[in-house]
C-alpha cells in the first residue's frame, strides 16, 4: 500500500485507526497494515476507498478462525473490528440487544448473564467476536438448546463493499419484510458485507444446570444413547466422544439445563439408563475444546451433517480410516479429525478428504472442512461439493461485491 494511500486512511480513520506492522501471514496472504474503524460511518468510508483504489480486505474479528474457507485471493490489508465495540442497545425486561460486531461473546455474555439472560451462542473461543461468530454461523455444544446462530438473529446492520450501509430486521421479532437478508448475510463469511451491528435475542438463564457423562462401550451404542438423551426435555448439550482405533471407549456428555424439576427428572432417566456419572461443570468447556482441537497439533478437521439415522454408518467410515470424531447426536453433525503423519503428506489429505466427502454424501449429508494447514487447501474446495449452487453464489458476490473487496476468494466456490 503506498503512503499516500496510508495518509488518506489516516485521514478517514485517524491515527489509531492505521497500523503498520511486521508482515503478517494469514490464510494464504500477507499482510502489512491493519484499518481499524471506529463506527460504521467510518467502516463504510473505508470499504469505499479500498473499492476506488482496487484494493481488497480480509475482515478480522477475534481472529480465532480467520484462516477458515479457501485460500485467499490476494487481499492488501487486515480490516478489524476491533473498534467497533460495545452493547449498544439492551432492553433488559425483553431480553434483546443490539450489539457491535467487534465485542466479544464473553464480554455480551457478562452484561447478558448480569440480567438473567443466556447469549445463545457458544463458539469455542475466549476472543471470539459476535460478527465473526455470525459470518462463520459458528456453533458450539449449546446448539441443542439453542438452535444455529441464524435463529438468534433478530437484524443486523451490514457495510457493502460498495460502502453502502443497510439494515435489516430489527429489534422486534417480527419486522422482517421481503427477505430475510440477516439469514442470508448469516454463514456467509463476510464474502458480502461487513457486519456492523446485530440485534440478537436472548433466552432466559436455566435455573439448573447438571452435567453427566458415561463410558459406554460399542460406537453404535453411544451414538444411540445420545440420540435419546437430545430428546429429553432438558437436554442442552449432548455429545459423543469417539476416539480413534485404540485409543480407549466412547464417552456420553450431556448436560440437562431448565426448571429444576426438569432437570432433576431427566438426570433420572439417563443415571438409571445408561449408568452415568455426575461431572464438574466444566463439561461443557472441555466438549468446546475438543470441538476445536480435533485432530491435535497438525491434521484436517471436517464438520459433516447427516441423516440421524446414518450417524453411526458414517462413524464406521470414518474410523475404519482412523479418524477420531466427535459427534452431536441431536445436531446430526460429526466432527472428524484426521492426523497427517508427516508435513505436507499430500497422499494422507487426499486420502482424508476423500473418505470425508464420499462417507458424508453416502449418510445423506455434506462435509466441510474447517481447518486445514496451507499447502492442503491448494486446489481444493473447503466447502464440499458445492457445484449445484455455485452459479447461485456467484450471482450474490457478482450484486454484493463485483470488485472482490471483501474475502476475495475465501468463500464456497472461491468466491
Ligand atoms: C483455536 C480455535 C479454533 C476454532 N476453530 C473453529 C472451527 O474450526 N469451526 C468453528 O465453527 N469454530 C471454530 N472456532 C470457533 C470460533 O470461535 C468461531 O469460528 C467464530 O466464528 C470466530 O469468531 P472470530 O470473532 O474469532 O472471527 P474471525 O476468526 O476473525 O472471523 C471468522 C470469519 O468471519 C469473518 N468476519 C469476522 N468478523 C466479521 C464481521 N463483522 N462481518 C463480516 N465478516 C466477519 C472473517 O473474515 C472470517 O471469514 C475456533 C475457535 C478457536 C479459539
Amino acid at each position: 500500500m503506498t503512503s499516500s494511500e496510508l495518509a488518506r486512511y489516516r485521514d478517514l480513520l485517524g491515527d489509531d485507526g492505521v497500523e503498520e506492522h511486521a508482515a503478517l501471514a494469514l490464510a494464504g496472504a500477507e499482510f502489512g497494515v491493519t484499518l481499524r474503524p471506529g463506527d460504521g460511518a467510518a467502516l463504510a468510508a473505508v470499504l469505499a476507498q479500498l473499492g476506488a483504489s482496487g484494493r481488497a480486505a480480509l475482515v478480522r474479528g477475534g481472529g480465532s478462525r480467520v484462516e477458515s474457507g479457501n485460500a485467499l485471493r490476494g487481499a492488501d490489508v487486515l480490516l478489524a473490528t476491533d473498534r467497533l465495540t460495545g452493547v449498544l442497545e439492551f432492553e433488559a425486561a425483553e431480553g434483546v440487544c443490539l450489539v457491535a460486531a467487534g465485542t466479544t461473546l464473553d464480554e455480551l455474555r457478562a452484561i447478558a448473564n448480569a440480567a438473567g439472560w443466556e447469549v445463545p451462542l457458544d463458539p469455542p473461543g475466549a476472543r471470539t467476536t459476535v460478527g465473526g461468530t455470525l459470518a462463520a454461523a459458528a456453533i458450539g455444544p449449546r446448539a441443542l438448546c439453542h438452535g444455529l446462530p441464524r435463529r438468534a438473529v433478530l437484524g443486523l446492520e451490514v457495510a457493502l463493499a460498495s460502502g453502502e450501509r443497510t439494515r435489516c430486521g430489527g429489534r422486534v421479532v417480527k419486522n422482517v419484510t421481503g427477505f430475510d437478508m440477516g439469514k442470508l448475510y448469516t454463514g456467509s463469511f463476510g464474502a458480502l458485507g461487513v457486519i456492523e451491528s446485530a440485534w440478537l435475542r436472548l433466552h432466559p438463564l436455566p435455573q439448573r444446570r447438571r452435567c453427566f457423562e458415561a463410558r459406554v462401550s460399542d460406537p453404535e451404542v453411544a451414538l444411540g444413547s445420545g440420540l435419546a438423551a437430545s430428546r429429553r426435555d432438558a437436554a442442552s448439550v449432548v455429545a459423543v466422544r469417539l476416539p480413534a482405533p485404540n485409543a480407549g471407549a466412547p464417552t456420553l456428555c450431556v448436560e440437562f439445563a431448565g426448571d429444576a424439576r426438569g432437570v432433576d427428572r431427566d438426570a433420572d432417566w439417563l443415571c438409571s439408563e445408561w449408568r452415568a456419572e455426575e461431572a464438574g461443570v466444566d463439561l461443557v468447556d472441555r466438549v468446546r475444546e475438543l470441538q476445536t482441537e480435533l485432530p491435535g497439533e497438525a491434521g484436517l478437521r471436517f464438520r459433516i451433517a447427516a441423516l440421524p439415522s446414518r450417524v453411526p454408518a458414517l462413524h464406521a467410515r470414518l474410523h475404519a480410516a482412523g479418524a477420531e470424531t466427535l459427534a452431536y447426536p441431536g445436531l446430526n453433525v460429526v466432527y472428524a479429525g484426521f492426523r497427517l503423519p508427516q508435513r505436507e503428506a499430500e497422499d494422507a489429505a487426499s486420502a482424508a478428504f476423500e473418505c470425508a466427502e464420499s462417507a458424508a454424501a453416502a449418510a445423506g449429508g455434506h462435509a466441510i472442512c474447517e481447518r486445514a494447514p496451507g499447502w492442503a487447501k491448494a486446489g481444493r474446495e473447503m466447502f464440499g461439493d458445492v457445484s449445484a449452487q455455485a452459479h447461485l453464489f456467484a450471482k450474490l458476490k457478482q450484486g454484493f461485491d463485483p470488485q472482490g473487496v471483501l474475502n476475495p476468494g475465501l468463500f464456497a466456490g472461491g468466491l
